[in-house]
């Protein structure tokens, strides 16, 4: 298995595509063909663990690692460090709906299914590359890669993580996560200035000549941590896997049958995963791409017109707040055919104007297979009352965008088939807006009491990483102007 570029053509192998992060041309490393998963397959996987499931999935892309290599990372990342060891459990939420709980790792986000595994998948490949070279890894986050991308590369040998925030762009509770991070090798600052502005520093630092020079001067090169990482997305291809294999075993569906995926949408790289999911052989009817008040998305979907030229809204599901959502650049490479001057052509435009427009042919493929809904903040919180007073099944904030969507797509569409819900965040990391879905009292000011209040009112646990945060020290408390980040890099690696 080789990788290729989005903007131009390479033939790389995984190892070399995890480690460097983002081809040399700005573009996105992405397989040059899907490998497939038989009917057999599927059925002999319906048997296995959450690990064995990945260690199958993992073999077809990363064919440069060994399956002990392969057996390593995966039992290092999820053996031990999810709840039960079930990283992706199902749950009935009834109407024919299931939630795919990707919450219960270490940081209570979903970002934990990739980011536990990323950092084993880039030692293992940085030693096969064998620069001897250490790893900076640079994130930009919208607040639960951040804290999940340091819970994984924390004390990792041979690596620094550097996180950048929005300063006023994340929750109190994913804050805090990320200011009492400990470990030598991880630091953490705040920007002046929104996600897209984090994102946009991070890229531009990656092609910029100058730092790169001062890190070689210290042999240490960059790497990313982002969805912009094939490494972030292949264990994200793993749970639609994994949750076809547990509808089979469950009798929910018959080999073969559809079902529909609904995922609360940011930066596209969890429903992009899904999209490479069918490819192998998931049967997956419908993607419906779900959107907050930034609905850059649902306006794509529905005229083909990517437009960034708009306003941004801080909304209560932050780690959706996004106006360039990176890896829809894989997604144009798939609807173009693989006609990646046509990529490059088109995220040209977006660079220059902020706008880009997708042929007809291009569209049609695009509506053939997603449907786009986004939701405000009322719509959001009324769907996480409606599903605790009906189920007594507590949502986070950004799953409730996602419970929306699928039924405005049901409603619009008659299309009754079995809903995939990507449930994406433990509502503990959203108490405030979650507390007011559900209750008009008032709140106590104190963050830790509203976890509790949370927890009384809906009799579930408050998760254990976000209890333990009461009392941490905060750490990380500087904050720099969006022009000043690659001056915070240099004096932290100094
Ligand atoms: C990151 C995130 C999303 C968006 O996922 P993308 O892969 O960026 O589309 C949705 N919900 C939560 C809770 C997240 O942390």
């Amino acid at each position: 298995m080789l990788f290729t570029g989005t903007r131009s053509n390479s033939a790389v192998e995984s190892a070399f595509a995890i480690a460097s992060g983002l081809a040399a041309d700005g573009g996105l490393f992405v397989p040059q063909n899907f490998p497939a998963i038989s009917a057999d397959e599927f059925r002999t996987m319906t048997a296995m663990d959450y690990c064995r499931r990945a260690q199958i999935v993992l073999e077809k892309y990363l064919t440069d690692y060994s399956p002990e290599e392969i057996k390593y990372c995966v039992e290092g990342a999820y053996k031990g460090t999810f709840d039960n060891d079930i990283p992706a459990p199902l749950a009935d939420i009834g109407g024919n709906r299931r939630m795919l709980e990707l919450w219960h790792g270490p940081t209570c986000a979903f970002k934990d299914l990739a980011l536990q595994l990323l950092p084993y998948l880039l030692t293992v490949a940085l030693k096969k590359l064998n620069t001897g070279k250490q790893a900076v890894i640079l994130v930009a986050t919208s607040g639960d890669t951040g804290k999940a991308a340091l819970a994984g590369f924390s004390g990792v040998k041979d690596t620094r993580i550097v996180v950048f925030y929005p300063r006023d762009g994340v929750s109190d509770m994913q804050k805090l996560q990320m200011t009492t991070q400990t470990g030598n090798n991880v630091a953490v600052c705040a920007i002046a200035g929104n996600f897209d502005d984090a994102q946009n520093g991070v890229k531009a630092i990656f092609t910029d000549q100058a730092i790169k020079e001062f890190l070689h001067g210290r042999n240490m090169e960059f790497s990313s941590a982002n969805s912009i990482n094939f490494g972030r997305l292949v264990p994200q291809i793993v749970y639609y896997v994994s949750a076809y294999c547990d509808l089979l075993k469950d009798g929910s569906l018959q080999a073969g049958e559809q079902f529909n995926v609904v995922v609360p949408t940011g930066n596209f790289g969890n429903i992009l995963a899904a999209v490479y999911a069918k490819q192998m052989g998931v049967p997956i009817k419908k993607f419906i791409c779900a959107s907050n008040k930034n609905n850059v998305l649902t306006d794509f979907i529905r005229t083909g017109i990517y437009d960034r030229n708009r306003e941004f809204y801080t909304t209560e599901s932050p780690s959706m707040d996004i106006l360039i959502s990176s890896n829809l650049e894989r997604m144009l490479l798939l609807l173009a055919d693989g006609d990646c001057e046509q990529v490059a052509k088109l995220m040209a435009d977006l660079k220059n104007s902020g706008r880009y427009q997708i042929s007809g042919a291009m569209l049609e493929k695009l509506q053939q297979e997603f449907y786009g809904s986004c939701c405000d903040d009322a719509s959001g919180r009324q769907a996480i009352r409606e599903i605790f007073k009906e189920r007594g099944y507590l949502c986070d904030t950004h799953t409730a965008v996602a419970l929306a969507a699928g039924e405005d797509y049901r409603k619009n569409t008659g299309d009754d088939t079995l809903q995939v819900i990507a449930s994406t965040a433990s509502a503990y990391k959203f108490a405030p807006a979650v507390l007011q879905a559900l209750t008009d009292g008032e709140l106590p000011a104190d963050d830790f009491a509203k976890l509790e209040l949370l927890s009384k009112l809906t009799g579930t646990a408050i998760p254990a990483p976000l209890a333990d945060l009461q009392g941490a020290e905060v750490l990380h408390k500087e904050c720099v102007a969006k022009e000043d980040m690659a001056e915070f890099i240099r004096r932290n690696l100094e």
